[in-house]
């Protein structure tokens, strides 16, 4: 095999494609990835997940040191705010993140290509130099297997104008310099919600427009109907069955102009409102691979796509996107290529929003297990009555387990409270295994800790719970 030559090529480095290189070179195949941007990682380490999860931390310390510390005897004197710093110490911990990634490829002997991947028929992948090899003569690639991990970028409406100044997407509210006096966010979805979140947190008036008359779609509908009404006390403003129809830079600021109401004039504009699959100069037709009508590549269970050879993963195929289902598919779909085997189960991919208290949830919904006409059981325990939420200060919030009315298989789970990204993870195992609520029940759960709230919940299913 000559050194363009490989066993398989993965086009795009987040989380999906660079797991899966990762994977495939550890079943032993010779992987190469493809990627336009210097740091690996995507969008989820680049500019999501990773950066707004470090904003979203430091400016809850923030708002702590602010207004609940002195509820711990700790008196902190004038707390002030150093934006920069803030940033700063964002940027750093998404440069280690990447770095990091850098490092597992090299301990991979994964081939990393800086630039444009392109399907130039079967088996074959062209890269245009990007970044620091831009202007360099273009490199044609071959391989058994090549795997399409391209992602996808924010959605746009017609009528909203980005400059990425005063009107921008989730990658400028990231990095605003000065905190908005008033930033309107479209979408009530986990990027508005999050982003809404920190600039709030850091003294910015927010106002959400969102097109349903509910946030976060979805979710369980109890769930985010309370945690539309915690987030509404920490002075988010929420405009629900708003049809936002434009927006664009005004002067200094901007004006968005909603169905039925006056127009909104404001500093920022974050425009939230869904993410699109990057399927675009692909070269997809190359290989005579046509994208369904939202832009989606579509595959078979094996994540095959209707050319020999060629497979696709992630936010570019039909299904929720999610970092970690893209994770999933990519380990899933090299394993098979290897092994004859593997395999994603959708019935147990989390979901977390990271507000604060945190949202999570796993499986059906209430509103979907009635749609389906399912019998099913239902307990349920408040924040407010663990030991753990009340020694930390954060009681809002509560656990509710969904299980079959007949067999007590779990058939949901949805947490709204305290560190629920981390609590979801016990129901996914528990899901994974197939187990009742009764197995969560009978399980014995640290005390004091925030995960007896789930055992409790799954007590509730049977009604008996202890501590309520
Ligand atoms: P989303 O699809 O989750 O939410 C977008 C919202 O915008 C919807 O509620 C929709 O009804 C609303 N909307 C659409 N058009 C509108 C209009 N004209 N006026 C008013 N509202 C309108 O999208 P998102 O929040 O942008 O996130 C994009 C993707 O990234 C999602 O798939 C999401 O799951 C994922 N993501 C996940 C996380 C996480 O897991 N914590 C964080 C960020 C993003």
């Amino acid at each position: 095999m000559d050194e363009k030559t490989f066993d398989l090529i993965v086009i795009g480095a987040g989380p999906g494609g660079y797991v899966a290189a990762i994977r495939a070179a550890q079943l032993g195949l010779k992987t190469a990835c493809i990627e336009k941007e210097e740091a690996l990682g995507g969008t989820c380490l680049r500019v999501g997940c990773i950066p707004s999860k470090a904003l979203l931390e430091s400016s809850e310390l923030y708002h702590e040191a602010r207004g609940s510390f002195i509820k711990h005897g700790i008196g902190v004197g004038e707390v002030t705010l150093d934006l920069a710093a803030m940033l700063q110490r964002k940027d750093n911990v998404v440069k280690a993140n990447t770095k990091g990634i850098d490092g597992l490829f090299r301990k991979g002997k994964i081939t990393r290509f800086l630039g444009v991947g392109r399907l130039a028929g079967n088996g074959k992948v062209t890269v245009e130099p990007t970044g620091a090899n831009a202007g360099q003569p273009a490199e044609s690639l071959s391989a058994k297997y090549i795997l399409i991990a391209t992602g996808s970028k924010v959605a746009m409406l017609p009528d909203i104008k980005v400059d990425g100044k005063a009107v921008g997407t989730s990658t400028e509210a990231l990095a605003y310099t000065e905190v908005p006096k008033h930033l309107v966010v479209i979408g009530a979805g986990a990027i508005g919600l999050e982003l809404g979140s920190v600039w709030n947190r850091l003294g910015a008036k927010v106002t959400v427009l969102e097109y349903l008359n509910r946030i976060l779609p979805g979710m369980d509908m109890e769930i985010s109907a309370e945690a539309q009404k915690l987030l509404a006390k920490q002075g988010l403003e929420f405009k629900l069955g708003t049809r936002v129809k434009s927006a664009k830079a005004e002067g200094a600021g901007a004006v968005v102009e909603c169905d039925g109401m006056e127009p909104i004039h404001c500093d920022k504009v974050l425009v939230a409102v869904g993410r699109t699959p990057n399927t675009e100069n692909l070269g997809l037709e190359t290989a005579g691979i046509k994208t369904d009508s939202r832009g989606r590549i579509p595959v078979d269970e094996h994540f095959a796509t209707s050319a020999p050879g060629i497979y696709a993963i992630g936010d570019v195929i039909p299904g929720v996107m999610l970092a970690h289902k893209a994770e999933e598919e990519g380990i899933a779909c090299v394993e098979r290529l290897v092994t004859g085997y593997g395999h994603v189960n959708y019935a147990a991919i989390p979901n977390v929003v990271y507000t604060h208290p945190e949202i999570a949830s796993v499986g059906k919904t209430e509103e979907e297990l009635k749609a389906d006409g399912r019998e099913y059981k239902k307990g349920s325990f408040p924040f407010m009555a663990n030991g753990r939420a009340r020694a930390l200060g954060h009681v809002d919030g509560k656990v509710k387990v969904l299980a079959d009315a007949q067999t007590d298989r779990i058939l949901g789970v949805h947490i709204l409270g305290p560190r629920a990204g981390d609590l979801i993870a016990e129901a996914v195992v528990a899901m994974e295994f197939g187990a009742s609520a009764e197995d969560v029940a009978r399980s014995s759960h640290a005390h004091p800790t925030l995960a007896e709230a789930l055992k409790e919940a799954a007590l509730g299913v049977e009604g008996r719970s202890i501590h309520i």
